[in-house]
């Protein structure tokens, strides 16, 4: 088991969602089973917006960790917790040996009240990080955006915020989903030349059917480059081919960016093995 993530060069990570359905976790240790066999260094496991399904969240880290031995990272967000329910998961957390947490501010669900979003305690998720690491051993991972966070005007002043969250005390980052490299490491560089020196972690998704991708930029704010548009109108209509596309895309991402030394890499799964593995073959 890796107790220190960020210490490790070259990760390769996972990211899977809970179920949405009650009754479905059987089949969701079954998907964990089938990423854990491709041997990641650790495998993150989505928070619900506001903390809907946090029970599931931890349930299915708690199964990476004690039944995979595999190093957990469970999502966490402000929106939806107050101080005392983050230490109470923290004290779960810790029963269930699990050390290492991806700490976040989440966005605003639906159903929630202006009342509700504006009581949390924590406003951003460098306050959530500032606080977990004055009351709790945990080990943090934070998020970033190479094409700049929505809702801030400007990169650099994101990054600014990136650094605060590394000086709170973040010990790695991982990156909102991105089709374009050239846009992580212009990214990188500046994140570098703002004293950013925390490892970042490339989060990719690969695309495999035309639906997703209106789904996945409207979630990411994510820019689509020519080469993606093109496998989309070549391939859209055709699942089969449609999917062999949107994977060889990500392969070929995925083999840039280890040229390019990246820290790590991390492939939002979409609970999909079979996918996640056929990437795993060809880039080794
Ligand atoms: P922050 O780091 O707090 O940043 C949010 C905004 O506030 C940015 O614009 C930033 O520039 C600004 N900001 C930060 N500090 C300050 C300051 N001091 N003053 C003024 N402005 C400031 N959401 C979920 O609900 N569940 C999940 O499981 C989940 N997993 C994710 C995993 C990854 C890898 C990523 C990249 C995102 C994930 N999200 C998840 C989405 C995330 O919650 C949203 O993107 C959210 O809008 C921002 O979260 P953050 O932690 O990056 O926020």
């Amino acid at each position: 088991m890796i107790q220190n993530l960020w210490k490790k060069q070259n990760t390769l990570s996972f990211e899977v969602f809970p179920p949405k359905k009650e009754g479905e976790l059987e089949s969701a240790f079954e998907v964990l089973d089938s990423l854990g066999a491709l041997q990641p260094d650790f495998i993150s496991v989505t928070y619900g917006a506001g903390g809907s399904r946090s029970k599931k969240t931890i349930e299915l880290a708690s199964y990476i960790q004690n039944q995979l031995h595999i190093t957990a990272l469970p999502h966490m967000t402000c929106v939806g917790n107050k101080k005392e329910e983050l230490l109470a998961v923290y004290e779960e957390l810790k029963q269930k040996n699990i050390n290492h947490v991806l700490a976040l501010r989440g966005d605003r669900p639906k159903d929630m009240t202006d009342e509700q979003f504006d009581k949390r305690d924590f406003e951003f998720a460098s306050d959530m990080v500032s606080y977990l690491k004055q009351n709790t051993d945990l080990h943090i991972a934070g998020a970033c955006y190479p094409e700049k966070h929505y809702q801030c005007f400007s990169m650099e002043t994101d990054l600014l915020h990136l650094k605060e969250k590394q000086d709170a005390g973040a010990d790695f980052l991982i990156t909102q989903l991105f089709f374009d490299n050239d846009y992580f490491y212009q990214f990188r560089d500046r994140a570098r030349n703002k004293g950013i020196t925390i490892p970042i972690c490339a989060g990719i998704m690969p695309i495999t059917s035309a639906k997703q991708i209106g789904t996945t930029i409207s979630l990411s704010g994510s820019s689509v480059p020519k080469a993606l548009t093109d496998i989309i109108a070549n391939y859209g209509e055709n699942p089969e081919e449609m999917r062999k596309a949107g994977i060889d895309y990500a392969i070929r991402q995925i083999q840039d960016l280890k040229q390019n030394q990246v820290d790590g890499i991390h492939i939002y799964t979409m609970n999909k093995p079979k996918m996640a593995a056929e990437i795993i073959t060809a880039i080794q």
